[in-house]
């Protein structure tokens, strides 16, 4: 064997040991991007201020939570009130947006609900659903906030998504309805829409919303198994209509992760020690890892603004 062949032989083989190498590593869940434990220090202190019904006092605390949380860590935000006609008459409730600016104007929001469904019968403080966005939103907004950024990304938490009674297109997703309204009215609608809710059980396996956007859900989905978290990321499909859909209605690509298989949803058993850290850990860090994806494929496509 010449020396030649020699130095190629064992090119090939330090190219399959590299190769087998990477394999390994796809195999192990990378570390997380987003601290876990904290997000759920957020989940414990929401659930603490008890019911956070939409237009209630609980309400308003829960959002004074989240803003403070927020500017503490010196990010820029905007409490958005407006008035909601339900079956309880009109309710003042508040969507709020943090402003994280990119290198250009097109935005892409980041969402998912801060308020609680309102029960009379028992007392609902929803840890998952609710809760778990609201906290997971506040730690994904602060390591936005210290990344430089493509695209403008709005992370924001909507009110009044729950019905006030039973679910109907009136009595639902207030929060999201107003704020897709008033986008389209402006002419300002965002690029993507990207929503989170019950995203903290503890036996996480997040379905693919049959309504969302395909290629966006196939982005994070690739994400979730590049980060060896496919296993909560799963191919079999459910519908679930949530605060993306008033923008899909709009035409702005939208996606929903839910993980909707949740015993103690709308039950008094919706409590902190069904949610665990390294649930939010997974969706947060999932979500991150995404994000770079999803404005290349709006860059690619480069659609026009609906
Ligand atoms: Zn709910």
């Amino acid at each position: 064997m010449s020396g030649a062949r020699v130095v190629a032989a064992l090119a090939v083989v330090m190219a399959v040991l590299t190769a087998a190498l990477r394999a390994g590593d796809a195999q192990a869940p990378a570390p997380p991007r987003v601290d876990g434990a904290v997000a759920l220090r957020h989940v414990e202190r929401l659930v603490a201020i008890g019911p956070r019904v939409a237009g209630s006092p609980g309400g308003e605390r829960a959002r004074a939570y989240i803003v403070g949380e927020l500017r503490r860590s010196g990010i820029e935000v905007e409490v958005q009130p407006f008035e909601a006609a339900t079956l309880h008459g009109r309710l003042r409730m508040a969507n709020v947006v943090a402003r994280l600016p990119g290198r250009r104007p097109d935005v892409v929001v980041l969402a998912g609900h801060y308020d609680t469904k309102l029960f009379n019968s028992f007392r609902f403080v929803g840890a998952n659903d609710g809760g778990s966005s609201a906290a997971l939103l506040i730690e994904l907004a602060r390591r936005l906030a210290k990344a430089p950024r493509d695209y403008t990304v709005w992370v924001v938490w909507f009110d009044g998504e729950e019905a006030r009674e039973t679910w109907t297109a009136t009595d639902s997703l207030y929060g999201s309805r107003r704020m897709a309204a008033e986008l389209a009215r402006a002419r300002r609608l965002p690029r993507a829409v990207i929503v989170a809710d019950m995203i903290g059980d503890r036996d996480l396996g997040i379905r693919r919303e049959a309504a969302s956007t395909r290629w966006l859900t196939d982005t994070i989905w690739a994400s979730a198994a590049r980060l060896g978290h496919g296993a909560h990321f799963l191919a079999d499909a459910l519908a679930v209509e949530d605060d993306h859909a008033p923008f899909l209605r709009l035409g702005v690509p939208a996606t929903l992760l839910i993980d909707f298989d949740f015993p103690p949803w709308h039950t008094p058993e919706d409590t902190p020690d069904k949610v665990s850290a390294r649930s939010l850990a997974v969706v947060g860090s999932v979500l991150l890892d995404a994000l770079p994806a999803i404005e290349e494929g709006l860059t690619r496509a480069g659609a026009p603004r609906p």
